[in-house]
This record gives structure tokens, sequence and C-alpha cells, in this order.
């Protein structure tokens, strides 16, 4: 049995998505055509790779059961040369110098160059409280567009007790906010998300 590979964003932790997006979104506007390969990982899929090249055939393919694709704050993504997928050391190098993911809080590994994760790793995910086997995900609601009808335009503080408060990007991806105070546009459903999902803050002019 070989536990399938998910590719999908949106499995994504948002804490790591919104930097990943924006690293991802800077690397193609460098005209740098590159592809996400792997996501989040279950511990079954994790277990089945680190066995690989122990106690099964192959070459060793990652160096821990303790990965942060557990933690859906890591990412596996590949160069596209003439729209294949390339492994080609000197590309990831070439990348990695264009667009340096440490500008983003993000890093990388010297001895996996094709996985890219949240700063700190393991430990820095857990201490945004971000737990390891749950899939959080990343999925965000469609932004409405704003209302003709002007109406006053709300302010609030972003709880920062809560965690990491996103808001939507309108150029994509997400915006951490915590602690910040929030001019909300006066939109139907102008709402702000707790990053862990497990609570959610609603600005004053949410309607639904
Ligand atoms: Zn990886």
């Amino acid at each position: 049995m070989n536990p399938p590979q998910n590719r999908d964003l949106n499995a994504l932790h948002p804490l790591f998505r919104a930097p990943l997006e924006r690293w991802l979104a800077e690397v193609r506007a460098a005209g740098l055509p590159i592809r996400v390969y792997e996501t989040f990982r279950t511990p079954a899929r994790q277990a089945y790779l680190y066995a690989q090249g122990r106690t099964r055939p192959g070459a060793v393919v990652t160096y821990t059961l303790d990965s942060c694709h557990r933690y859906g704050t890591a990412c596996d993504w590949a160069p596209l040369i003439g729209g294949q997928l390339s492994w080609a050391l000197d590309a990831y190098e070439r990348i990695y110098k264009a667009v340096p993911p440490e500008h983003f809080g993000l890093e990388t590994l010297d001895f996996e160059r094709p996985h890219i994760q949240l700063a700190g790793g393991q430990q820095g995910a857990q201490r945004l409280g971000i737990v390891r086997d749950v899939l959080v995900g990343s999925v965000w609601p469609a932004i409405v567009q704003p209302a003709s009808v002007s109406r006053p335009v709300a302010v609030v503080t972003a709880p920062a007790h809560q965690g990491a408060v996103l808001v939507p990007d309108p150029a994509g991806g997400w915006r951490d906010v915590s602690g910040q105070r929030l001019e909300l546009p006066p939109t139907e459903g102008g709402y702000i998300l707790n990053a862990t999902g497990a609570s959610v803050y609603l600005a004053p002019n949410y309607k639904k």
C-alpha cells in the first residue's frame, strides 16, 4: 500500500500557506515556473516514506518521522523546465537565490532542496499552536464584492490572544493581522478567521 500524495494547497495550514503563496507568486512573477507536488502528509504516508531506503527498497527520501508536512507547514516543489518537473539542483539554487525564502518567513533544508517549510520547523509550528496530524486546511470563502451603498467602515482590534488572525489578501493568499487595528471594508461578510479554525472571530459588520 502506498498512501496517496496530497498536492492540494488547501490542505496546508493557513499560517504557512500565506507566506508560501506570496513566495510562489514572486517566483512566478520572476518568470520562473514551478509546481507544488506535495503538501499535507498523514502519519501513515510519512511512515511509508520513512521506510523507503530503510526497511523498504529505494533511496532514502526523508530524514524524519516528525515531518513538518504532518503539521501542514511544509511543501515540496519542483522547477518546471520545458514544461517538465526538474530535480536539477542548480535550478533550485537559482530560484532560492532569486527569491530568498527567508524573506517570507520560510526556510529550506540543506539536504532536501525540494522542501520548503515554515521558519522554525516543527518547534516553530508548535509555538504557533499548530498541531500535527490535524488537517486544518486553508480554504477561504469567496470574497464578497463591496456593496454599492456606502456604510461606515468597521474598525476592530484583532484579538491577538486567539493566535494569528488572517484576512484574505485581494491578490490571493492571506495576511496576518494579529494585534493590528483593522479597517474592514464595508462588505457583507467582512470577517476574519482565527488561523486554527477553532474559533471564528466575526467583525461587527458581519452579516449572514
Ligand atoms: Zn518535504
